[in-house]
């Protein structure tokens, strides 16, 4: 008899997440049978105080491993037995493997985003960057950025004392020369190979661009977080003005590729994931 893998989304407003999909199809794709439900914790009506339960009761009914997304990626951390050095520089976890009665956590975001990158630009991933947006999903964008060997990341947000804290973290790991906050958006693009978004503008309910794409130039490279929709204002303004893109789908399958590994330790078809993705 084949594998069988029980997985879960842990999170809210999760409802219309194509990780199930994912994760079901690439699967099936290696003869397992991979089962993988949404718990929203809306839903549920469960919060962040309810997560060891949460993580109890998987446990006891068989989960083999979940995907953790906001608002839960830190509050899950002391709840587990182990922790990858990237989880713990980034304090941030989104994949937590259940396996011989321990709960391993590890972060799929920032090596998805370089996945994503490295497969898309090839050439780019040396480049001085403009990280635009210092939440969870910069700080994991900026790591992937260093550790793909970018020459330089200049943190922007218009908190600066999330920009300043983001900017701490990815310097403790990776040296203060090559990490710093930019608070003039315009002059740190000026010296820049690319820019990321790692904020929510440019999501459904969140029109815009937090890059003003009047400051978009062919030579830069553009790169957004954001995947509902796909085609955001700042991708679309990009292709317009000839710049290469990655468009935030390639963080999601990228993420999704690594947690399958981790999950049933096989290695995933990257190439598969995207055509399913795309389809989805
Ligand atoms: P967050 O709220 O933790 O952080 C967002 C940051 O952006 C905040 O620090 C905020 O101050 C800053 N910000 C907002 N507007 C700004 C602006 N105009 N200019 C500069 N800074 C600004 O959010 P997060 O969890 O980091 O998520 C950000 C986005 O990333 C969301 O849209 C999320 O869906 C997306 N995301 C995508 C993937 C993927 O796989 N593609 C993975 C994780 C998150």
């Amino acid at each position: 008899m084949s594998e069988r893998y029980l997985l879960g989304l842990v999170g809210t407003g999760i409802g219309a997440s194509l990780t199930p999909a994912m994760q079901e199809r690439e699967g099936a794709a290696h003869g397992l049978r991979v089962q993988y439900r949404i718990l929203d914790a809306d839903e549920l009506g469960l919060g962040a105080d309810d997560l060891p339960q949460l993580l109890t009761w998987a446990e006891r009914l068989g989960y083999d491993g979940l995907n953790i997304t906001h608002p839960f990626k830190q509050a899950v951390i002391p709840l587990l037995d182990e922790l990858s050095d990237d989880a713990d520089d980034l304090g941030a976890v989104n994949t937590v493997v259940l396996r011989d009665g321990r709960r391993l956590g590890r972060n799929t975001d920032w090596s998805g985003y370089a996945r994503a990158l490295r497969t898309a630009l090839p050439d780019a991933v040396r480049d001085r960057v403009v990280l635009v947006g210092a939440g969870g999903a910069g700080a994991a964008v900026g790591y992937g950025l260093l550790d793909l060997g970018a020459a330089h990341v200049a943190v922007v947000d218009t908190d600066t004392e999330r920009a300043e804290a983001c900017a701490i973290r990815l310097a403790k790991r990776y040296g203060d020369d090559r990490v710093s906050v930019a608070s003039d958006l315009e002059a740190a693009l000026a010296d820049a190979g690319g820019v990321v978004n790692a904020t929510p503008v440019g999501m459904h309910g969140h029109p815009g661009s937090a890059v003003p794409v009047g400051l978009l130039r062919p030579d830069l490279w553009v790169s957004d977080v954001v995947y509902f929709p796909l085609e955001t204002e700042l991708v679309r303004a990009a292709r317009e003005r000839g710049c290469r893109v990655v468009p935030g789908g390639g963080m999601a399958v990228g993420q999704a590729v690594d947690a399958f590994g981790h999950f049933t330790g096989r290695v995933a078809d990257a190439d598969r994931i995207a055509a399913h993705f795309r389809e989805l």
